[in-house]
């Protein structure tokens, strides 16, 4: 089953849609990854959720990924006596570590790190930002701050602070016992949240190795300073609009979206547009026509993947969300503009003999009118090459390697198969044209490429092309 589009969705599994025929109907609808969000739900329920998509995917005989996403160091206040207090503005408040219930004039803020971090005349926010206090001084066990925006607070509330490093791992013990679990359960990508430098990925490679694909979530200020050198350590990026949005002022949100997208393009690093797309639809049927031009704005950026969260975790309408999600993303797709916009994005190829052979492959297919691009790949590299071209036809990634072939459901354009290696180039011909016969991309007359590399099974060796007449 081919999908009629290049761009990615991936749905976050949760309460409304957990069930075997819920995760049949949302990939059915478009979903090509599987969310797991470890913020939200127990180990048990997360490892239901996988074992039901591995048994869906087994009776599709199609790679499906799994991205587990790790909550990080989410900072959040204590409890107050009452449950709540309101705070008005112009009055003093303070944070500390005490952990008696707080009232209007204090809370605990349980991370010592914090205190030691701060500077005065930064801001501190929390509930989303709601609540904005700025900081007069502080010292090792208490911060004291003004209320600038007031209003009602209640029990652990999360809190943001935008401008200032954090002397704290962005790995926690419980993300530390979730990587575990992760592990365990083989998925395909994790994603860490609150990343502030390059160090934070270097120090989850040391626990993973080669074991899963590490995802950036691109959610603090600090990171985007830092982008280039994050990237260099990530197998793929998200632009986390949610806790971005907090920690920036809504007008950079669009613009540094478009920063990310493209420097993850020049990187070759698969990049995600995350959170709110359809936020409406957790309600109603359907979207408002500003969330469909949100989504449209991905889409054009180029990006490779779109992001629902709660319209799919806790929503009413988790599979209409995938459904309309899908036909925007094919609308903007099948318009002339997408194309100019697209070929007016110049990246700058590598020196390598993948490069050049990803660069000829998508030349190639406009001269031949070639239907679609074969590329043999064990680590996945020449696929998502491939795909930074941003080609006319669909790539099909084959990889023997398993969770490579998950992985690729991600990548922009491919359309991912778990087979094992012909043993010859010419075997891999043969094979390509059968499978293009068998997907239906083809009829007989039609040209296809293929890419690959000799010798066969060594990974990084991309350099034969190829151009088949299907018979
Ligand atoms: P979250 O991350 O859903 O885990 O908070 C995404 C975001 O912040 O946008
Ligand atoms: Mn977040």
């Amino acid at each position: 089953m081919l999908r009629k589009r290049n761009t990615k969705i991936i749905a976050t599994l949760g309460p409304t849609s957990s069930s075997p025929i819920k995760i049949h109907s949302l990939f059915q609808a478009g979903a090509d990854i599987f969310r797991l969000n470890f913020s939200h739900g127990t180990h048990n329920d997360h490892k239901r959720r996988v074992f039901h998509i591995r048994q869906y995917e087994k009776r599709l005989g199609r790679p499906i990924a799994i991205l587990g996403d790790l909550q990080g160091p989410k900072i959040r206040i204590g409890t107050f006596k009452n449950n709540s207090v309101v705070l008005r503005n112009g009055q003093k408040f303070i944070l500390d570590l005490n952990p008696k219930p707080g009232d209007e004039k204090r809370v605990l803020l349980p991370h010592p790190e914090i205190f030691k971090s701060v500077k005065k005349n930064t801001q501190i926010l929390i509930d989303d930002g709601k609540i904005i206090l700025n900081i007069i001084n502080a010292n090792s066990s208490s911060i004291t701050t003004e209320i600038i925006n007031g209003g009602k607070i209640s029990n652990m509330k999360g809190v943001n602070i935008p401008e200032t490093f954090i002397k704290m791992s962005s790995l926690t013990k419980k993300d530390i016992k979730d990587l575990e679990f992760c592990l365990d359960l083989s998925l395909d990508y994790v994603a860490l949240s609150f990343i502030q430098k390059a160090k934070d990925l270097t120090d989850l490679k040391k626990y993973i190795g080669d074991k899963t694909g590490i995802m950036a979530k691109f959610e603090k200020p600090l990171a985007i300073k830092r982008m280039d050198e994050i990237l260099n350590y990530s197998d793929a990026a998200m632009v986390a609009r949610g806790d971005l949005g907090v920690e920036m002022p809504p007008e950079e949100v669009p613009i540094i979206q478009k920063r990310i997208v493209q420097a993850c393009r020049d990187h070759g690093k698969p990049v995600v547009v995350a959170t709110q797309m359809l936020d409406s639809m957790v309600n109603s049927p359907s979207p408002t026509r500003a969330e469909a031009s949100d989504v449209a704005t991905a889409v054009f950026d180029a990006a490779d993947c779109l992001m629902l969260s709660a319209e799919t975790a806790s929503g009413k309408f988790p599979v209409d969300s995938v459904k309309i999600m899908d036909r925007i993303i094919r609308g903007v797709e099948s318009d002339i503009s997408y194309r100019q916009i697209l070929e007016s994005k110049k990246i700058k190829l590598e020196e390598t003999t993948s490069d050049a052979i990803s660069a000829a492959a998508s030349q190639v297919v406009k001269t031949v009118f070639a239907k679609a691009i074969f590329t043999y790949t064990r680590s996945g590299a020449t696929a998502i090459r491939a795909a930074r071209e941003r080609p006319t036809v669909p790539i099909i990634g084959l990889s023997p390697d398993r969770m490579t072939a998950r992985q690729l459901a991600l990548i922009w354009g491919v359309h991912t198969i778990h087979a094992l290696e012909p043993k010859s180039f010419s075997g891999m011909i043969e094979n390509a044209c059968e499978l293009a016969k068998k997907e239906g991309i083809v009829k007989k007359g039609d040209y296809v490429v293929i890419t690959a590399g000799a010798p066969i099974g060594v990974s990084g060796s991309t350099n034969n092309l190829r151009i088949a007449k299907i018979s």
